[in-house]
């Protein structure tokens, strides 16, 4: 996943948003509640395990390209 990635997960926030909005990537996946706009940060793996789907791509950083 990329920074400016939007994803649905498959458990809701308390908040009761699905969408989240990846600002950070490492060994920890930074992201943002769309909803109520709490940051959480998550361990890569258990990240990629609670995406139910992608919304929207973000652009892979140009080191990467
Ligand atoms: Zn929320």
């Amino acid at each position: 996943m990329y920074i400016g990635d939007v994803v649905e997960m498959r458990k809701p926030h308390p908040c009761g948003g699905k969408q989240w909005e990846v600002v950070r990537v490492g060994a920890d996946i930074g992201v943002i509640c769309l909803t109520c706009g709490r940051r959480v940060l998550l361990p890569r793996r258990s990240f990629a395990r609670g995406v139910k789907r992608f919304l929207r791509r973000g652009a892979p950083p140009p080191s990467e390209l």
